[in-house]
């Protein structure tokens, strides 16, 4: 079962889009703005996103450009009625690994959607193994439980405020708590955390 965020803001296509991966045993989840993307994407950590470029805040090229700022390296097909060439190869060089037009036929989009799910699986299984565990994080590092909580959050590029909502925390704790894990990782910026947690440093 994968996580896979729909970014999508028409609720019909974005609930027929969730019912047909919930079909293939997927576990969607449906944001229907740019500051909604972002937050789930914190939240869930996917392992794809279907990004659709007009949105009511933000396009969908700033969520992807944001998305690859913050280390997230899920797979994201954009699903878009801008079939231009510059509109794809602007899509291709924020990040993205693939564009489909609308309207699109379903089961093209579903097998598209495995295929990069199947891709990704086997590069996590022959790249991955140096990130850290919690317990590393806390016999070695000296963080509290919580204190992993936050930075993995701050791993995945969550900001305070994000952080204070998704913990139930005053942004005055989530602060303190985040300043705590710069210091016992010996992290300069919040940006490095990320790069600590996953072992490339
Ligand atoms: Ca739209």
């Amino acid at each position: 079962m994968r996580r896979i965020l729909i970014v999508e803001d028409n609720a019909d296509l974005a609930n027929g889009l969730k019912r047909n991966l919930e079909h293939e045993g997927h576990r969607p989840v449906v944001a229907g703005t740019a500051k909604e993307a972002l937050l789930e994407a914190a939240r869930e950590a996917p392992d794809l996103v279907v990004l659709d470029l007009g949105l009511p805040d933000r396009d969908g090229y700033h969520v992807l450009e944001e998305l690859r700022s913050r280390g997230v390296q899920a797979p994201v097909l954009i699903l878009s009625a801008r079939g231009l060439e510059s509109d794809k190869v602007k899509g291709f060089r924020l990040g993205a690994d693939d564009y489909v037009t609308k309207p699109f036929g379903v089961v093209e989009l579903m097998a598209r959607i495995g295929a990069h799910l199947r891709r990704a699986a086997h590069e996590d299984t022959t790249v991955g193994g140096g990130s850290l565990s919690d317990e590393v994080l806390h016999s070695q590092y000296g963080l509290t439980e919580r204190q992993v909580e936050v930075a993995r959050l701050l791993a995945r590029g969550m900001s305070n405020a994000e952080i204070a909502e998704t913990l139930g925390l005053s942004t005055y704790t989530s602060r303190n708590h985040t300043e705590q894990v710069l210091f016992k990782l010996g992290a300069s910026t919040r940006a490095r955390v990320g790069a600590i947690l996953r072992g490339e440093v």
